[in-house]
């Protein structure tokens, strides 16, 4: 456990693997450190960064607790997913990466994003139940895992157990994790080990280097140093075609162009792939067969023999695939057909370029992408609701408590809201306070009945736990 050194107003020690936001969590509850208790609650509100795992920039938490739980560094390391999260990074951008997340002013991070809907939101509120027990048991408290804060993780890396959510913050995330099936539930603990390793290996470099000399091994590498794309992706999409018990990443590796997208980020100096698609490929240069020697490409002496039916196979196949997608623009063309544009292009430039379609500007780079309907059907299907607690007053409906439930960024909540109920401000959602406060009273009232006492407005108001102008306000009760 990491102890911490001096500073009496912290008391207690840090769970190994424990979280920074469940660090501060810690604190807040247990010192009179009034600096902690406001950047855990501005970062809640912002959205904490990397996944829930950390509430603020390391240097803010470091001055707010004179670095009793180590300096900024120890605790990205040891108390974040930070390592998973750049585990695709070359060292030179890991450490600008570092550096940006330790001291950066703006409030943007350099770590690489999946498209809006697919990135996961904030993922303090879960846990594994024997994990839970265990800490509990040990510590007395309650305590977040960096763990079961990675992203698409339903599963504990150890126990296997689902995991479930004790905190409203991350309401979409457990809305998203569904029992599936057996099948379902062994691709998802597998997933979340293999993700847990990366993030323990990180520290010896980044991981693609490993994956490509595995996949080389099998023969899915040509002699040029190329990946065999065409052969690669149909083992890929072939072996996670069962899917996970999370939705966005059944989506997630069943999209290959995401795939692609990353491993054309790993060479990139200036930015870094995205971390989980690095954990499914990784699993795929494992797990897949080798290419059969039948099945790769004869190497002759003599190149002009077997260039000419090549010639025409992939100037044929080319034609064929331009004219089964008629719509296609000559990017859309580019990505169908990939292994015949990268053979012409090397081969036959210049018919390639006279059979290519114009090259026309897009009309808006910034276009939106769809959100994920797995998304959009699980917040539009939630029947529970997220704003009634046990202790104290109850919060009233409004979009900001719904958005922090949730766990979602202003961005991601905003286009949900249009695209689920187009034409209203999306600063007026949920816009039915009228609902909530009759139904609330309504309960009150059926409450009162059974144990006989009195249902005149100050004492329903009371038992609702709302204001008597609240009451008077929204519901038809006088
Ligand atoms: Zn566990």
């Amino acid at each position: 456990m990491t102890t911490p050194t001096h500073d009496a107003r912290v008391q207690f020690p840090a769970w190994p693997g424990e979280s920074v936001t469940s660090i501060a969590d810690m604190v807040a509850r247990t010192s009179a450190s009034r600096a902690v208790r406001t950047l855990l609650r501005r970062g809640i509100r912002r959205g904490a960064l990397l996944y829930g795992s950390l509430p603020c920039r390391v240097q803010h938490f470091c001055e707010a607790t004179s670095s009793a739980y180590g300096d900024e560094y120890d605790l990205l390391e040891s108390h974040t997913l930070h390592r998973f999260a750049t585990s695709g990074m070359r060292v030179a951008m890991e450490e600008r990466v570092a550096e940006n997340i330790v001291f950066g002013k703006v409030s943007r991070t350099m770590y690489p994003r999946l498209l809006p809907g697919l990135e996961c939101g904030n993922r303090f509120g879960l846990q594994c139940p024997e994990c839970a027990y265990e800490a509990a048991r040990v510590v007395g408290r309650r305590i977040s895992h960096v763990a079961h804060c990675i992203p698409y993780v339903t599963r504990c890396p150890w126990h296997g157990c689902k995991l479930i959510c004790d905190c409203e913050c991350s309401a979409l995330e457990i809305l998203l994790s569904q029992r599936r099936g057996k099948a379902y539930e062994s691709n998802a603990i597998q997933y979340a080990r293999s993700a847990w390793s990366i993030n323990q290996r990180r520290s010896v470099g980044p991981i693609w280097p490993g994956i490509f000399a595995q996949l080389k091994e099998k023969g899915y590498v040509t002699s040029r140093e190329k990946l065999r794309i065409q052969e690669f992706r149909a083992k890929f999409l072939s072996l996670f075609s069962a899917g996970f018990e999370d939705a966005r990443l059944t989506q997630l590796a069943t999209d290959w162009s995401a795939i692609e997208r990353c491993i054309h980020g790993v060479g990139r100096p200036d930015r870094g792939p995205p971390a989980s698609p690095l954990v499914l490929l990784e699993w795929a240069a494992n797990d897949i067969e080798p290419i059969r020697p039948s099945s790769s490409r004869p190497r002759s002496n003599s190149a002009a023999l077997v260039k000419r039916p090549e010639l025409v196979l992939n100037r044929r196949q080319w034609l064929k695939n331009a004219e089964t997608n008629a719509s296609a623009n000559r990017t859309e063309l580019r990505r169908t057909a990939l292994a015949e544009w990268l053979w012409l292009y090397k081969n036959d430039r210049q018919w390639l370029q006279e059979n290519l379609r114009p090259a026309c500007a897009p009309v808006n780079r910034r276009r939106l992408h769809e959100l994920p309907q797995s998304v959009l059907s699980a917040i539009s299907q939630n029947t529970v609701d997220m704003r009634d607690r046990a202790g104290g007053r109850e919060p009233l409906s409004s979009a900001y408590q719904l958005r922090l439930a949730y766990g979602m960024n202003d961005y991601l909540f905003d286009r949900v809201t249009r695209a689920l109920c187009p034409g209203i401000n999306p600063a007026q959602r949920p816009a039915a306070r009228e609902v909530f406060v009759s139904r609330r009273v309504q309960r009150a009232t059926e409450r009162s009945m059974i144990e006989g006492l009195q249902t005149d407005i100050t004492s329903l108001s009371k038992k609702a736990r709302l204001r008597v102008e609240t009451v008077r306000k929204f519901s038809n009760f006088r």
